[in-house]
Formats: structure tokens, C-alpha cells, sequence
């Protein structure tokens, strides 16, 4: 009875690369993690499902089901029926087919709390406390978007505003300031007016207008402050700022089509010349303070306590467009970490909880933003490797500081923590196409015509998507790892028969993918094709799994999701990470077995003695356990003492 926890964390980390994880924690970089892990037990050969990717595996970790079972089954979810290429952002939780523990959970009476858990929006509780859901931050906004659309941002994504030409940037220019009332200024300010040009706002809305004025302090011969206002008044000075420093948080609302919205946001001065000429005035986007929690509305209960910011998916396009430096990334990304686990800290003091389970998602925006100049194999100057991994390093403390700030909320002596992620990263290689396969052997015809026209190749935000003839085309590859014939009576305007022509189509396909060979390396991208039911061997299968499915050897493609679970390249390395630390558990031990996602949900069930949901797939990880059979023994003793009182009380009376 005494190794049974009173409560249970799970706290997830996206997308770690786990060799370096572990050395830095060993190194003492990361001191949360290496305490839980000289309390607990961990693993090197944490295998993930497959696809190696964010909203099926964070399914997986939460309901114990493979993918084939819980139906997401990869990044973006496809539904039978739906036009081959309408694939959509993987967030809708009703799109889920497994019960989640939390499901179970409530049902028995107990309560929970989910915090920025992917795929679980509009809400899985009954009774309990979610935050987020809806993306991979707070204010992040992909439920149901086509693929095409990329993500959202509420109310927008992060903006700049500069004198100079930025990608996507409002530009602006300065003359001698003006039409200020109440506000002081010296005569030699400059100021501008702007009109925000909106990224992706989730709620159409009102473009607002920014006054920014530049100054000179007292006492100073160069322009060193800059002024954000709504209104050229007192009261409509949002803050004053120095060059190269962040401004106080301010709040406002915004006229949105769902009417009035409150938003929290900050500038960063991140460039102004003394000469007041250029200026380059970061902000991380304008973030809602509400519409991102059940139940509705507690947002106001905690959001001026908490540190940071609502962040959605912040900072590394900024990175890569150029508007914001190595440093400033990492302070971003510490504005999401403070927040999120400000924010976890106040539910779990707050609310009550006997299970908790949260995601942090930066570690995964590393790599895509610049896993290519980590890698000595793939980076464009290896001189700036140290640099680089030095931003690393910060983004993997900062997710170690808020798993600290989140365990204080708690007595480690009766919780047991699960520290997982959902799968690893590496860097990009080569570009690999499998529709440009498809067309060059005349199965996939567009009808935007040209011979296999390059699909523009980017993660950030929107994706092009071209138009297909599906009059003509026989086999289409979505999403990472699926390939779909286009079958009649199936699909839409399907043209494969099913039976005979469909086998004969798939054989081909799978020789096509096989026999194709990289011309420049002599390399085979791809390691492995399947039809749809010799991929249960892998856990796919079913309507929601293509008529086949593929995987991609790690030199070629992206960060993640057509790689094998098991897959190394460079630096990169896709196996998960799995630290288990409680009551019941052995320490300071790495264990050697392989661990699976879908075996999180049974043995937090096992310990904690909760009802395992209905559709849980793993199994115990017993080689984690002091006692493996301790819960036996126990029912034993149980049994025995029951035995004897019922002797007792049957015993005929003495006398
Ligand atoms: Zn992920």
C-alpha cells in the first residue's frame, strides 16, 4: 500500500533529441531532469509510434491506444470519403477514437487538469481544467485548418515593424513628430503611424493601428527610446522602451467578427540607430487572454499572475525571416516556458488534481528552425555550431525550469512523474518528393499541368498546395507516410477498380518506391513500403492509414515523421524520451528494455490502481517496479486476511 501514488504527472517534452538530453543532464545542464532521473528510472530505448510525429503520439502517450486505434494517424488527420489531398490539422479532439485516461478518469470520480495538450480541443472534461489544446501553445490555432492554411495565431502571430524590407514586415518611415497631447517629447522626436498587417489572425479582425515614436532621453545626443501608442495621448501610450530591451506587458482588447477580444502582448526594441533612421520593433503577437480554456473564462483567475506570455507558435519564424537574433529567440521561447508554467503551477495550487498532464512544445521549434546548422553534416558554416547549440542548450533549460516550477506544485513523495516526448528530431537532408515518383511515372497528373513542377519545400506557416486531376490520377501521397489509390466508388472521383487493378496499381507503387535511387548519393530513400495491412506489423492500419505506407531513410526529408522510431542521422536520433520517478519505483536506474508510448497509460494504471481506458493497448513496464509483483502479493495478503474473518465469522458461536 505504501508504494501507491496519491497522484500522477505527466509531463511531456516535444521532440528531444535524447542522447543529448541525457549528456546534458549528466553534465548537471539540466538539474530537474537529472533529479528525477537519480530518483526514478529511465530509458535510452524509448521507442515511439510510427509516423514519428506530434498529434498521434501525444494520442498515443494519453489514451495507451497505437495509432491504427485511436485514429490519428499522423500530423494531419484524413477521413475516408473527403477528396485524397483535403487533409486536415490533427487537433480536433473529437477526431480521436480511443478513450482517453482522463475519460476514465473522471468517470471513477477523480479530477484532472490538461494543460497545452495537443489534439484535445474543443475540450475533453467533464469536470476538470484544461488550458490549450487547440495547437501546440496556449494561443496556437490549428483545430481542423487544411493543411494548406498552416497555423493560426490567437489573436495574430508575431509582427515587425521596421524601416528597413523585412519578409512580412510593416514598414515604415519617420518624419518630425507631431499631434502628441499629454505625452512629452523633446523636439527632436520622430514618429509614424502603422496599420498592422495581420498574420494568420485566428478571428478575422479590425487591423489595428500603432503610433511609434522615437526620441532622445534627457540628457542624450542620440535616439535611444522608442514609443508604442494606440492614440497620440497620454492614456494611449502603451509603454516606452530602450533600444535593445523589452517593454512592460501591456493588455488591450481588439475588435474581432466574434466581437471584442482582450489580448496581452510586448515590443522589443531590437534595432534603432543613433541617428533615428532605423528601427526594427519586434512583437511576439497579440495574445488572447481568453477562448483558450475549459472551463470558459478562468483565464482571468491567473493570467496577470503568471510570467511570460500566452505564446503560440512564436519566435522561430521570427528567427528564420531574420526579424530577431539567436538571443532573442531563447527569450521568447522563456516568455512561452514562464507562462505555460505559471499557469500549470496556479491550477494545480488551485484547483484539485489527482492526474496532470501537460506538453511543452520550444525543444521541437529548435529543429525546425535550425537543425540544419547544428549538424556538422548538414551546416551551411560549421563555425557557427557553437552558437547555435548554445541556443539549444537554453531552450532544453528552460523546459527543465518549468518541469521544475511544475513539480513544486506537488509532494514528489507521493506523485509519480512521467517525463516523456513524443519523438525525437535530426536535421533535414535531401529533398525527397514521393508525388514527384508518382507523377514521373504518369500516376499522378496535375492539372496546373508541367512536368512535375518543385512543390515549394518550407515548414513555416502556409504550404502551397497544387491542384491534382483526379480524372487522371491513380495514386496520391499525403500527409508524411501514406499513399492513397485514387479507387472508385471509394474516393470522390476515384478511377482504380477496386480487386485486380487495385492490387496490381499497388504492386507497382511499392516496386516504383524501391527501385528508385538517388542519382547524386547512390542512396535509396526509402526503407520501407507497406500495403496497408502488412503495416499492422508497425501498428497502421485501417480507413484512416493509406493503401500504403512508406518510411524514409533519415538522410533525405524534414525533422521528423517518415522516419523509423529506431532512425539516427548526425546529431539527430528519433528515439523518445522516458523518465519514470515515485512511489513504487526504482532508482537511479536505467532500464534497459525497450519502452513504448502506448505503455505510459497501463503503468501509471498499475500503480496508481486507476481504471485503465477502453481501448489501452500497452503493457506494465514491470522492470521499472521495486516489486513487480508486489500488487499480487498484496491481493495474496488481502485474500488471506479476508479468509480468516470469514472463518471467524462463520465459526459456529462457543459456548
Ligand atoms: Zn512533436
Amino acid at each position: 500500500m505504501a508504494n501507491k501514488p496519491d497522484k500522477v504527472m505527466v509531463i511531456g517534452i516535444d521532440s528531444t533529441i535524447v542522447p543529448r538530453l541525457y549528456k546534458w543532464a549528466k553534465e548537471g545542464e539540466l538539474p530537474n531532469l537529472q533529479k528525477l532521473m537519480d530518483r526514478g528510472v529511465f530509458c535510452r530505448n524509448a521507442l515511439v509510434p510510427y509516423p514519428t510525429i506530434t498529434p498521434p503520439n501525444w494520442t498515443t502517450i494519453a489514451t495507451g491506444a497505437w495509432a491504427m486505434t485511436h485514429g490519428i494517424t499522423d500530423y494531419d488527420t484524413f477521413i475516408p470519403g473527403r477528396e485524397l489531398d483535403d487533409t486536415r490539422n490533427g487537433y480536433l479532439a473529437e477526431e480521436v477514437l480511443a478513450e482517453g485516461l482522463w475519460t476514465a478518469l473522471e468517470n471513477a470520480g477523480k479530477n484532472v487538469i490538461v494543460a497545452n495538450y495537443p489534439t484535445t480541443w474543443p475540450g475533453v472534461l467533464k469536470n476538470g481544467y484544461q488550458i490549450g489544446g487547440c495547437g501546440l501553445g496556449l494561443t496556437d490555432w490549428r483545430v481542423e485548418l487544411p493543411i494548406s492554411a498552416g497555423n493560426y495565431g490567437s489573436l495574430t502571430l508575431d509582427f515587425l515593424i521596421t524601416t528597413d524590407m523585412y519578409p512580412f514586415a510593416d514598414e515604415v518611415t519617420f518624419k518630425k513628430a507631431s499631434g502628441w497631447q499629454g505625452v512629452e517629447l523633446s523636439p527632436a522626436a520622430l514618429d509614424t503611424e502603422v496599420t498592422i498587417a495581420l498574420r494568420r489572425p485566428r478571428w478575422p479582425m479590425t487591423a489595428p493601428k500603432f503610433y511609434v515614436a522615437l526620441d532622445k532621453s534627457a540628457g542624450s545626443t542620440v535616439y535611444d527610446t522608442v514609443i508604442v501608442a494606440k492614440a497620440k495621448t497620454k492614456d494611449g501610450v502603451y509603454c516606452s522602451v530602450k533600444a535593445g530591451q523589452w517593454s512592460e506587458k501591456v493588455y488591450d482588447t481588439f475588435q474581432t467578427v466574434e466581437g471584442p477580444k482582450k489580448a496581452v502582448f510586448q515590443f522589443k526594441v531590437m534595432e534603432l540607430s543613433p541617428d533615428g533612421q532605423v528601427l526594427r520593433l519586434y512583437c511576439p503577437g497579440l495574445n488572447a487572454t481568453e477562448g483558450w480554456t475549459f472551463p470558459a473564462g478562468i483565464e482571468e483567475e491567473f493570467v496577470k499572475e503568471c510570467r511570460g506570455l500566452p505564446l503560440g507558435k512564436t519566435g522561430w519564424e521570427a528567427l528564420v525571416y531574420d526579424w530577431v537574433d539567436r538571443q532573442t529567440m531563447g527569450e521568447i521561447t522563456q516568455l512561452q516556458h514562464e507562462f505555460q508554467a505559471d499557469a500549470s503551477y496556479y491550477l494545480l495550487t488551485h484547483k484539485p488534481w489527482d492526474y496532470f498532464i501537460t506538453h511543452v512544445h520550444p525543444v521541437d521549434w529548435i529543429y525546425h528552425a535550425f537543425g540544419q546548422e547544428l549538424d556538422p553534416n548538414t551546416a551551411p558554416d560549421k563555425s557557427l555550431i557553437p552558437a547555435w547549440t548554445a541556443l539549444e542548450l537554453e531552450i532544453y533549460r528552460q523546459s527543465d525550469w518549468a518541469l521544475g516550477r511544475i513539480l513544486e506544485a506537488t509532494d514528489l513523495e507521493k506523485t509519480l512523474v512521467v517525463v516523456v516526448s513524443d519523438h525525437g528530431a535530426k536535421a533535414a537532408g535531401k529533398r525527397f518528393k514521393v508525388n514527384e515518383l508518382l507523377a514521373k511515372a504518369g500516376l499522378l497528373v496535375y492539372a496546373d499541368e508541367g512536368p512535375a513542377a518543385p512543390e515549394k519545400e518550407t515548414t513555416l506557416g502556409a504550404r502551397p498546395q497544387r491542384k491534382v486531376d483526379w480524372n487522371k490520377t491513380k495514386a496520391f501521397a499525403q500527409r508524411h507516410i501514406h499513399i492513397y489509390l485514387n479507387v472508385k466508388g471509394r474516393d470522390p472521383h476515384g478511377i482504380v477498380e477496386p480487386g485486380e487493378e487495385y492490387e496490381q496499381l499497388r504492386e507497382q507503387v511499392i516496386r516504383l518506391l524501391y527501385d528508385y535511387t538517388d542519382a547524386e548519393t547512390g542512396r535509396k530513400p526509402i526503407v520501407l513500403a507497406l500495403k496497408r495491412e502488412d503495416a499492422a506489423m508497425i501498428q497502421l492500419g485501417g480507413p484512416r492509414v493509406g493503401d500504403i505506407v512508406y518510411a524514409v531513410d533519415p538522410a533525405f526529408g524534414l525533422e521528423h515523421g517518415e522516419f523509423l522510431p529506431t532512425a539516427k542521422w548526425g546529431i539527430g536520433d528519433l528515439h523518445g524520451l522516458f523518465i519514470l520517478a515515485g512511489p513504487g519505483i526504482k532508482q537511479g536506474v536505467e532500464i534497459e528494455r525497450v519502452v513504448r508510448l502506448v505503455d505510459v497509460v497501463p503503468t501509471v494504471c498499475h500503480l496508481a490502481e486507476w481504471p485503465v481506458p477502453a481501448q489501452c493497448e500497452g503493457g506494465i513496464i514491470y522492470q521499472a517496479l521495486e516489486d513487480p509483483n508486489g500488487k499480487n502479493r498484496e491481493l495474496e495478503s488481502l485474500r488471506r486476511n479476508v479468509e480468516r474473518l470469514k472463518r471467524m465469522v462463520e465459526r459456529p458461536p462457543m459456548c
